[in-house]
């Protein structure tokens, strides 16, 4: 795919930097993120973008799955994107974590996704791994689960 020009456009990642100079470098193969939040921005730039293959590429082999098809998937319009916290995920760790919260707008109405993503370094190169919902996040708004699930049927 091209992305236009390269040059001026902003970064999707919301960083206030130039996208020749953020994320593109990662998107484009001529660099490798150094760090997990580096990788975890370059990533929300990817899903920015519709860069399936940069996906796919960044995914751990354990947890990857075949395919996105985020070329079928009805459109989503990623907003913006809020890294909260990062741990450890530097270039002398080998396993990291980037908390963030990234809007989106699947068809309507606004929505938000707060995830905490783990990482993995192998051979010098880092690897989303897997996200979670972070403990007692606020989400408050989720059907289906009233909480207590620790409730036995004792008394
Ligand atoms: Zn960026």
């Amino acid at each position: 795919m091209v992305i236009a020009d390269g040059g001026s456009a902003p970064c999707p990642c919301g960083s206030d930097r130039k996208l020749s100079v953020c994320c593109g470098p990662f998107l484009g193969g001529a660099a490798r993120a150094a760090t997990a939040e580096q990788l975890m921005r370059s990533r929300y730039s990817a899903y920015v973008l519709g860069n399936e293959e940069y996906l796919l590429d960044t995914w751990h082999t354990s947890t990857r799955p075949e395919r996105l098809g985020l070329a079928e998937s009805p459109a989503v319009r990623w907003l913006s994107l809020r890294v909260i916290r990062a741990e450890a995920g530097g270039p002398h760790d080998t396993e990291g974590l980037v908390e963030f919260i990234a809007r989106y707008k699947p068809a309507g109405r606004a929505n938000r996704l707060h995830e905490i993503s783990r990482f993995r370094r192998d051979n010098g190169r880092w690897f989303y791994v897997e996200g979670v919902e972070p403990v007692g996040a606020g989400h408050g708004s989720m059907p289906g689960k009233p909480g207590g699930n620790l409730s036995s049927s004792g008394g």
